[in-house]
């Protein structure tokens, strides 16, 4: 990218968009933050107010928008399945009619768009580990097919774009990635265990043996970059994600440890269609643009814990 293009980033204030946010208007490029803040915060992107190369935008991507940009980050979606069962409609119609809109302004502005897709979209997978040509294992009627459904036709929007119209397109299929400004009540494994831990709460875990592959958040918006500055790239999908496998027992104990907490681990039940085990083959992003997660999980771990400790400091106050 050259350093005077401007870029638009939905879902922005959320976990993963702040990242993207910050190290793009650290580059000197001119950034646009769209979000609704359904489940982002302003709090996450404060420091970037008053900055001349950052602006925000208050939006929601089911609307049609007109700006001039010549990058979108298509990031704009609820992604824990508490957040995105909460209004399962709006889910499938974020994910949806925002991939709509984004690639019409895409289209008219003859702008790169990448879309973050993600992992769901092979459900409880047949083959391990899972590789781009997997085509999924989803339950279409399920409480979580709002949103693997809604990215995955998101995906079939943005082939149909490229087909049609040609667009320049990229999709990036994330895997768990956990680290600093994830949703302290999201209720994802690694927020609810590092809050559980934190406040001397027992560690709820469904399955002990499940295995989940987590990449810090640094590692996955470096992939992310790299991939949207690749010129003549195939379009994707591209996994991104930690290949290691941890089993979510593990998890609990390293968690434990890190927080230096006296907390129990209690078993609860398991929820509907989780799937048993995760982990990516990144092959396809090594070889397009040589990327792989280079952060430790117990540093990771450490960095997030890190971060909850001030979030929860910060609330009792
Ligand atoms: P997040 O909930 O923190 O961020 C999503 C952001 O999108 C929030 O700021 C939210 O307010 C905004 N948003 C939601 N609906 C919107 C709408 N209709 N219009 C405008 N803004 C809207 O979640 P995240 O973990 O940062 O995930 C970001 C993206 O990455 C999502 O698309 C998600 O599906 C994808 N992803 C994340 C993970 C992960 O492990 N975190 C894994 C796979 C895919």
């Amino acid at each position: 990218m050259r350093k005077s293009e401007r870029v638009l980033i939905t879902g922005g204030a959320g976990f993963i968009g702040s990242h993207l946010c910050d190290n793009l208007v650290a580059s000197g490029y001119d950034v646009i933050c769209l979000d609704s803040l359904f489940t982002g915060s302003k709090s996450n992107i404060f420091h970037l107010f008053g900055k001349p190369n950052f602006e925000f935008l208050r939006h929601d991507v089911t609307e049609p928008l007109r700006l001039e940009v010549d990058r979108i980050f298509n990031f704009a979606c609820p992604a824990s399945p508490i957040h995105y069962q909460h209004d399962p409609v709006h889910t499938v119609r974020t994910s949806v009619l925002g991939a709509i809109n984004m690639l019409k302004l895409a289209h008219r502005c003859n702008a790169r768009i990448l879309q973050a897709s993600t992992s769901e979209v092979y459900g409880d997978p047949l083959n391990h580990p899972q590789n781009e040509d997997d085509w999924g294992n989803v339950n279409p009627v399920g409480p979580r097919a709002c949103y693997d459904e809604g990215k995955r036709c998101a995906e079939t929007l943005f082939f149909d774009y490229r087909r049609q119209y040609s667009i320049d397109i990229r999709v990036v299929r994330i895997f768990n990635t956990y680290g600093p400004r994830m949703h302290i009540s999201d209720g994802r494994v690694v927020s609810n265990f590092v809050v559980q831990a934190l406040k001397g709460l027992p560690l709820t875990v469904a399955d002990g043996n499940q295995t989940r592959s987590f990449c810090f958040v640094d590692d996955l918006v470096r992939g992310v970059l790299d991939y949207m500055d690749l010129d003549d790239a195939p379009p994707g999908p591209v996994n991104l994600g930690n290949p290691e496998e941890t089993s979510i027992q593990q998890l609990a104990e390293i968690v434990l440890r890190l927080c230096d907490s006296k907390s129990n681990i209690t078993y609860v039940p398991k929820p509907e269609d989780d799937p048993k085990r995760r982990r990516p083959d990144i092959s396809r992003a090594t070889a397009l643009f040589g990327w792989e997660p280079s952060t430790e999980l117990e540093e990771g771990l450490g960095n997030t814990a890190a971060w909850f400790r001030k979030v929860l400091q910060r609330v009792a106050e």
